[in-house]
């Protein structure tokens, strides 16, 4: 049987908490390793210009953006490596973790910080017509849709952005919303309603899509369940997802609390989870703020407690 590699510091996940959890490691010579998972980079790889995070006036593209923190990362000696965490055993320390469905890595301490994934309406033609025209990501697949017709489902920050991005490459944008009200921030509410490309269909629900070779149009339901409910069929090219996110704790279920979504439930402000050494940093662990600041912030928090967690322990 190969050997189990022992670290005293793993980080699983390679969004902005990942990262910035391994650069405070990497600089507190825990000789971390990073698994960057299945999307390298994280969300802010499918996002266009990130306006909101500090000390880039003029903006950053979502991706230039890990590839800075990756490089910073890598500049303090982490082991930046390719592989996706399969199995977790946290019952006691030092915590087994399987890469790939086979390699184990002995840690004597954990960062999780896995993110979110994308969430799907749940029809049986997404399935049906994934990547024959469905997509929950605007900034990979929109170019095939160049001069076409779209439609984007939800109402939040992350809707309105995927449709003003779209609106730059396709004829015609449907932002379809099932509440009569956006719930995005001012600025990108005002950004969708004045698009002369938008069109806002409030109150309506998408049930089903047609098509011979890959998406034609969509079925709809406007003001569904109400006494002048309407049933139409809408002719478009391409049907993007963008309704939010579930977090990726699966594999740490049996060790730690989460709540009814998923989220990993920590102590208070802070990383800790109930288990001693394992800390949640970024998304998996925040239902509420989900920005790559307090992302970045909280892996900062992770590696700072995973530090004195081992200093206390006398393993540095
Ligand atoms: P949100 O949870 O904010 O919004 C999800 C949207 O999808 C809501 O309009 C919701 O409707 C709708 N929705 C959810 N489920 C369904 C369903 N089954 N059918 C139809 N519609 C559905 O998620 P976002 O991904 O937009 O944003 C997550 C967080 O990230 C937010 O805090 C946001 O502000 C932030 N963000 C910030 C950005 C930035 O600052 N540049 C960019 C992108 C995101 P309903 O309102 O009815 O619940």
């Amino acid at each position: 049987m190969a050997e189990i590699e022992k670290v005293k510091c793993l980080i699983i996940g390679s969004g902005p908490a990942g990262y910035t959890a391994a650069i405070y490691a990497g600089r507190a010579n825990l000789c971390p390793v990073l698994y960057e998972g299945l999307q390298p980079g994280g969300q802010l790889t499918t996002t266009t210009d990130v306006e909101n995070f500090p000390g880039y006036p003029e903006g950053v593209s979502g991706p230039q953006l890990m590839e800075d923190l990756r490089a910073q990362a890598s500049r303090f000696g982490t082991d930046v490596r390719f592989g996706i965490a399969t199995a977790a055993d946290l019952s006691k320390a030092p915590y087994k973790i399987t890469i790939d469905g086979e390699k184990e890595i002995e840690t004597e301490t954990l960062i999780i910080s896995t993110g979110a994934t994308a969430k799907y309406l749940g029809l049986e033609d997404e399935k049906k017509y994934a990547g024959m025209g469905v997509s929950a990501c605007a900034t990979c697949d929109g170019f095939f849709y160049r001069k076409k017709v779209v439609a984007v489902v939800g109402g939040g920050d992350t809707a309105c952005e995927e449709a003003v991005y779209l609106a730059g490459l396709a004829s015609k944008v449907y932002l379809i919303v099932r509440k009569p009200f956006l719930r995005a921030s001012k600025i990108m509410q005002e950004r969708v309603m004045n698009h002369e490309k938008i069109e806002v269909l409030f109150e309506h629900n998408a049930v089903g899509l047609y098509g011979d070779n890959g998406v034609e149009g969509v079925n709809l339901v406007k003001r569904l369940g109400e006494p002048d409910e309407e049933r139409y069929s809408l002719p478009i090219d391409g049907f993007f997802l963008a309704i939010g996110h579930k977090p990726n704790s699966d594999i740490f279920k049996d060790y730690l609390d989460t709540d009814e979504v998923g989220y990993i439930i920590t102590d208070g402000g802070s990383p800790r989870t109930k288990v001693p050494g394992v800390f949640a940093a970024g998304d998996v662990a925040d239902p509420h703020y989900r920005q790559a600041i307090t992302a970045a912030g909280s892996g900062c928090k992770a590696a700072i407690e995973a530090e004195r967690y081992l200093s206390a322990k006398g393993i540095i």
